[in-house]
């Protein structure tokens, strides 16, 4: 019997692990404009500890065991004939080629800032922009971080970490940072940040320059909508959540008013059967949570029960953001409950538990060495 074919556009966090739960039961194409995977997560240790950020968050497809049964295409996806059921790539050595597909899984995620930019990036690329941003950061005096939300908070506690000689100073619109955390969380990392030295500045709402797309770090003065003088750094960082979602290659009528693509809650793209959404890209929520919250596995279930005809399951978004926000530090993990409450992994269980026995084979199945 000929197994069903699933392509899979965007081979990220959701997409990869979408790849791995149905290597065994279909056959996988997966496309990404990343020579593997390169995570968007956990931006201040991207920036103060590439080599070990690298180790944990940007692995080659040939690394996953899982992935071995997989054809991954390292090429950029320019559309698709929902009719004809194929999508249209063009391959990082220019040969432009069509994928049929039984189920289309669209994972394309989002645009946001310096550290997730558009495109297609060879692994040159991708090494180049880690070293250049953390020598750019490492070679500063001073650090405005732009921001309130996860990726600012974890810039601004990893730079005072890292580099305590280094004047940092966090400026975020509203009371508080994290304002989709529960306050708990934002509370405990305040004083982590004062701990620290971080200037934390409130009620501070930046202009962003005309024509800017936040997509590169900057050193000329920031001005406030807020009406404050204008601040100026050596190094300004832009993590001020503008995402833009990685669907210019779809047609219209898949995407909500913002651009993203618009799904049921078993994940399905409305009126397309055999076509589905997750992560960053899914405008499943209004926090658009199914990467962080693993609908990866209900995806994987709800494609191999519509194969058979069966009933779908539905993804039941989380309220608020949780989980780890600023990586791993020297006394260990901190990963916070939707309760705010923080769990630590100590120190000594990170490599062995952790990354080995929970991560690499407990969620992806087996990673080999590199
Ligand atoms: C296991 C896990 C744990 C997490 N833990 C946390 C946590 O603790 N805290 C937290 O804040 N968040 C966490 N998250 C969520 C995370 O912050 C993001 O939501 C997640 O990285 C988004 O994944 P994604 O697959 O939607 O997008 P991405 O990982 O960005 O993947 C999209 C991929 O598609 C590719 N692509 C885009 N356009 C094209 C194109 N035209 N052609 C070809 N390829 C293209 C991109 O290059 C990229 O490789 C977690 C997610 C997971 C899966």
């Amino acid at each position: 019997m000929t197994r069903p074919r699933v392509v899979i556009a965007g081979l990220g966090d959701s997409g990869l692990l979408t790849a791995i739960h149905l290597s065994h039961h279909a056959d996988i194409i997966g496309i990404s404009s990343r020579p593997g995977l390169v995570s968007g997560k956990e931006l201040g240790t991207r920036l103060t500890q590439p080599d070990e950020w690298a180790r944990d968050h940007w692995i080659s497809f040939d690394r996953y065991r899982r992935l071995d049964s997989v054809r991954t295409v390292h090429g950029t996806l320019t559309g698709v004939d929902l009719d004809a059921r194929h999508v249209q790539v063009l391959a990082a050595d220019g040969t432009a080629t069509e994928e049929p597909y039984d189920v289309l899984v669209i994972s394309t995620g989002v645009t946001n800032g310096f550290w997730r930019p558009a495109g297609l990036l060879s692994a040159d690329e991708v090494a180049a922009s880690l070293a250049a941003d953390h020598a750019r950061l490492a070679g500063a005096a001073s650090i405005a971080v732009i921001g309130g939300g996860p990726a600012a908070v974890s810039s601004a506690l990893n730079t005072a970490t890292t580099w305590p000689g280094t004047r940092v100073d966090l400026y975020f619109p509203g009371e508080r940072p994290l304002p989709h955390h529960h306050p708990r969380a934002a509370r405990t990392l305040l004083g982590r940040l004062s701990e620290l030295g971080v200037g934390v500045h409130p009620d501070h709402r930046a202009v962003v320059p005309d024509g800017f797309a936040c997509d590169r770090i900057t050193d000329a003065p920031v001005a406030w909508t807020t009406g404050q003088d204008p601040v100026r750094a050596d190094v300004v960082l832009w993590t001020i959540g503008r995402v833009q979602p990685n669907t210019s290659w779809l047609p219209h009528e898949l995407l909500d008013e913002r651009g993203f693509v618009t799904v049921d809650p078993s994940l399905q793209v409305s009126g397309h059967p055999g076509v589905f959404a997750v992560g960053d890209v899914a405008a499943t929520d209004p926090l658009r949570t199914s990467a962080r919250n693993r609908a990866d596995k209900l995806l994987a279930h709800n494609i191999r029960a519509e194969l058979k005809g069966k009933r779908l399951r539905d993804y039941r978004p989380r309220r608020g953001l949780w989980g780890s926000v600023v990586g791993v530090q020297p006394n260990g993990l901190e990963v916070f409950a939707p309760n705010g409450r923080a769990f630590r992994f100590p120190a000594w269980t990170i490599r062995g538990l952790l990354q080995g026995l929970i991560v690499e084979r407990g969620i992806y199945r087996g990673v080999r060495r590199s």
